[in-house]
């Protein structure tokens, strides 16, 4: 059955939201995702777009685009950017639902300023560091600050000030009043505001003073009139803060924060801290380096979006923690593409073969199908010749015996063209190595069948010397050599050497020239064209094998 003809699988917040829906607490979901924009948005972001977005569109509600943007200092406009060019590419739309929580600053104030005068705020001129000591453990209570007695008006004095940009940063912040005793540390009296003499991408010197994410997300979702906050299980705890804030403030609705797990793929690291060492250390080539689990990654090694959602939709969405074998996001990957690319032949590795009963100079077009199950693709013209290019590893010397590629004296059919045999092995004197294949052809098999019944075991690839196009091709494999690369604080040791083979000299058939998407090289994988290609100079990336080689090779030892 066609993924789009499946009915999505369902889960536990899906449930909650046709149970809201049926009962009547809302008439239409609001959903929202909101990335702060400190970094390149990542395969589990996209298990949270796909969440948010995909609810909405299945309820028919709205999901935002909500820019957390409430750290100036980590915080560029080349984020922003990307982070809207990947949603959109995955596939989902906002419409006008574009905010910032920066847009909220003013009223983010007012409502300090509500909470100072209800007595449930406070300015605290403790030092980060004692306000740290003072806030006790997990299994000692904390204890109060010694401003926490400020009088309304002393602390509505301060905070004006605090605004107006008298002091320097860490000199003072807004403190919620709510337990010192609290069992649940985030209720220990956190902090709501710190001062920070950063310029805003957004709203430049205006402030100097920022709210922080606990108390900003909670009242932007409020303000929005989000129906369902859904967010990764660390906010778990974060939750009581979220629903005593709301419980404080005049806002408009109180929407419900609903906490999911993680999504952690094997092989892969995917905080935003640790895909900055790697950029930053020039460990890879950017953000959209191919082998990042970053979306501009993703669609720079040729993936398409429709994988992603697809994964997104297997892996479910559950409350317990898990990592998810990245063979999966490859099976999601081959199966999408199996459909849609179209084939074709190219060798990575050359070994020149010369047909020596073919007449020299002469070409012939051979015709391929584009597709082999839709031949709504049409065809394509592959030609033939005298001097042609296989796989160097489809020869061997001295073959074993279930090796059923081509051997001395042995016949092959290349694809859509003839039965080759080969004759010699031209060897380079000083090496050994072998360097040309001398072949005969059966001008009786074209099209790749004999008509005396002769059958042969295997069918090769190749290309026609004259005509190839020669290629730079990346293969790319697993960033990280070990399963769990985020376990270890030595990570960065413990990346994979072959993570990337550049292959020069790669010849591929004449009909890639002008192809623009992802293509299936035949025995060999996905390959997508890369955007460091220049005319007459292509470069590939290999999106993905056609088999789950590491599977075999685990089994192997
Ligand atoms: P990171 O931990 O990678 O730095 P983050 O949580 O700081 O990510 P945000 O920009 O705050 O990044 O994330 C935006 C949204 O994406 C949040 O709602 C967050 O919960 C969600 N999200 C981030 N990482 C994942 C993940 N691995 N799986 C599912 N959702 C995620
Ligand atoms: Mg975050």
């Amino acid at each position: 059955m066609n993924a789009a003809d499946r009915p999505p699988p369902t889960h536990f917040i899906r449930q909650i939201v046709e149970q809201d829906l049926a009962r009547g607490k809302h008439t239409r979901i609001v959903t929202r995702f909101p990335p702060e924009p400190n970094g390149y948005l990542h395969i589990g972001h996209a298990k949270s777009i796909c969440l948010n977005f995909g609810l909405a569109q299945e309820f028919g509600g709205v999901c935002h685009l909500r820019f957390d943007d409430t750290n100036p200092a980590k915080e560029d406009l080349e984020y922003v950017e990307a982070i809207q060019r990947d949603v959109r590419w995955l596939g989902f739309d906002w419409g006008d639902k574009l905010f910032h929580a920066s847009d909220y600053f003013g009223q983010l104030y007012d409502y300090a300023v509500h909470l100072i005068e209800a007595g449930k705020a406070y300015v605290c001129s403790l030092s980060a560091d004692d306000i740290r000591a003072y806030r006790g453990t997990l299994t000692e209570p904390g204890r109060d600050s010694p401003y926490r007695t400020r009088s309304v008006d002393e602390n509505l004095d301060l905070f004006a000030r605090m605004r107006a940009g008298e002091f320097p940063d860490g000199a003072h912040v807004l403190r919620a009043k709510i337990d010192m005793a609290s069992p649940n540390l985030n209720l220990r009296d956190p902090v709501l505001y710190r001062i920070k003499h950063a310029p805003h991408p957004l709203t430049g010197n205006a402030w100097c003073i920022y709210p922080m994410y606990d108390y900003a997300h909670c009242v932007s979702d409020a303000l929005e009139g989000i129906t369902h906050s859904l967010c990764t299980l660390e906010f778990e705890d974060h939750r009581a803060l979220y629903d005593w804030i709301l419980d404080q403030l005049p806002v408009p609705c109180h929407p419900r924060q609903i906490e999911f797990s993680r999504l952690n793929l094997s092989y892969t690291v995917m905080s935003k801290r640790r895909l900055h060492e790697l950029v930053e250390g020039g460990y890879v080539a950017g953000w959209d380096d191919p082998r990042l689990p970053t979306l501009s990654g993703l669609r720079r090694r040729g993936v398409p979006p429709g994988a992603i959602r697809e994964f997104c939709a297997r892996i479910g969405v559950t409350r317990k923690e898990n990592v998810i074998d990245v063979a999966q996001l490859e099976t999601c990957i081959r199966e999408a593409l199996e459909q849609d690319s179209p084939r074709a032949l190219a060798v990575l590795r050359p070994l020149k073969v010369v047909i020596e009963n073919y007449p020299a100079g002469d070409t012939e077009w051979l015709d391929a199908p584009r597709h082999p199950q839709r031949p709504e693709l049409g065809s394509r013209r592959l030609p033939f010749g005298r001097e042609l290019y296989i796989e160097r590893d489809d020869f061997m010397p001295e073959p074993p015996r279930d090796f059923h590629r081509l051997a001395p004296g042995r016949e092959v059919r290349l694809r859509f063209a003839y039965f080759i045999r080969c004759e010699r092995v031209v060897t380079d004197p000083a090496t050994g190595e072998v360097v040309e294949l001398i072949c005969s052809y059966d001008p009786a098999t074209r099209g790749g069948s004999a008509p005396d019944g002769r059958k042969v075991k295997g069918t090769i690839h190749w290309v026609d010397a004259k005509h190839a196009l020669p290629a730079e091709v990346r293969l790319y494999d697993r960033l990280f050599a070990v399963p769990d690369p985020t376990g270890h604080d030595d990570y960065l040791a413990l990346r994979n050497p072959h993570s990337l083979e550049v292959l020069h000299g790669c010849l591929l058939e004449p009909a890639l020239a002008d192809a623009d998407g992802t293509v299936q090289f035949e025995r060999l994988g996905y390959f997508t064209p890369d955007p460091d290609s220049r005319p007459g100079a292509p470069v590939w990336n290999r999106t993905v094998s056609l088999r789950d080689t590491w599977a075999k090779l685990a089994a192997r030892g």
